[in-house]
């Protein structure tokens, strides 16, 4: 299964939000039309500035989009995999100020991170020139999301991985801060007095809220597709009674070992109960970027991520901006539009024409 994840709906959705330019997406006979439709009810004959902006609307997406960034969007995306923020760096926690530097090496090296959920449909709302990043936490520990009493006040903890986000987002503005928290059990983030109020937090504030099973299982002992969707559809019903809005739908597979054979084939969708999951993407642990959502070979049923730890044993992530530094022409570049798909010549045999939806695609 290679395609990216798109539905009608989410393409829907896009255009609702993206506005009505947005939604032209080439330059079919309709849309030219279209266009015109607008610019009559918007301009008036009489006015040179007007019209110079009707010129400037009537270029579509395609035709706006700036080569001199050397758009790729063919090119690799990394999803970062966090756990613990902590004391000590180590394999599984690092220190918050080497997530802070982290942070910063983003920032000053041109990536931006976007939600998962939007870059598996294709949503690339990364600025022209910037390279989308996506940021994933496991497990929930309280380091993540802590919450401090103070005063009778509550305040997220500045070096808890929420805090560090919040406090570089108001740092750089430009800097959108969003990451996907993979939970498990009833007591996400571990200050059970608080679970209810941080989830619809994290989503109101435009972070994921994903799927690591009910009980953290080790999938690969499970025997029955009942047992792999128990530990999945449990969680979904649980977060359901939370969050009755929220689409619960990325999943990180605990450990990274996927059971055995045809059981795999619950991670993506099931039901357990009455209550039934279909997952957008399921993560894996380890070990290298993804393929552009674009790429024939994407494939949103085992995507691929990089530890971000510091320790000597484990550099991953260090290891791989390195290599994009050294490569750069192999970093996805966004182009700044959602429903455009830019690509060097050279890249272009990685895409999937067939599987672009009405987003138009540019060759350069
Ligand atoms: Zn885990």
């Amino acid at each position: 299964m290679t395609r990216f994840k798109s539905s009608v709906l989410a393409i829907a959705i896009a255009i609702l939000l993206s506005g009505c330019n947005s939604s032209i997406t080439n330059s079919t006979p309709e849309s030219t039309l279209h266009t015109t439709v607008v610019e009559i009810e918007t301009t008036t004959e009489d006015n040179p500035i007007e019209e110079t902006t009707a010129d400037t609307d009537r270029l579509t997406d395609k035709e706006k989009v700036d080569l001199s960034l050397n758009p790729n969007e063919a090119g690799r995306v990394m999803v970062l995999m966090y756990h613990s923020i902590g004391e000590t760096d180590s394999a599984w926690e690092i220190t918050p100020d080497s997530f802070r530097a982290d942070l910063e090496y983003m920032y000053t090296n041109g990536y931006r991170p976007i939600s998962l959920s939007k870059y598996v449909k294709g949503q690339i709302d990364t600025p022209a020139g910037y390279t989308p990043i996506i940021l994933t936490f496991d497990d929930a520990n309280q380091n993540n999301f802590n919450l401090i009493e103070e005063n009778g006040e509550l305040l997220i903890d500045p070096d808890s991985a929420l805090g560090i986000m919040q406090e570089f987002n108001k740092k750089y503005e430009d800097f959108n801060v969003t990451a996907s928290f993979y939970i498990y059990g009833t007591n996400a983030f571990r200050q059970q007095q608080y679970v209810e109020y941080k989830l619809q937090y994290l989503v109101d504030n435009g972070f994921d809220v994903g799927n690591h099973t009910y009980g953290h299982a080790r999938l690969i002992e499970s025997t029955t597709s009942e047992e792999v969707q128990y530990q999945i559809g449990m969680l979904v019903a649980y977060v359901n009674g939370i969050l009755p809005d929220y689409e619960m739908n990325t999943f990180v597979i605990p450990y990274g070992q996927r059971p055995k054979g045809d059981l795999n084939d619950y991670l993506v969708s099931g039901e357990y109960n009455g209550v039934s999951y279909d997952h957008i993407a399921v993560l894996e642990v380890g070990s290298h970027p993804t393929y552009s959502v674009f790429d024939a070979r994407f494939d949103y049923t085992s995507i691929p991520r990089i530890r971000a730890s510091n320790t000597e044993e484990h550099q991953e992530s260090a290891d791989w901006f390195e290599y994009f530094e050294k490569n750069p022409h192999l970093r996805f570049v966004s182009d700044g539009f959602e429903n455009v798909v830019t690509v060097p010549q050279d890249m272009l045999e990685l895409i999937d024409t067939d599987d672009l939806g009405d987003k138009s695609l540019l060759v350069y």
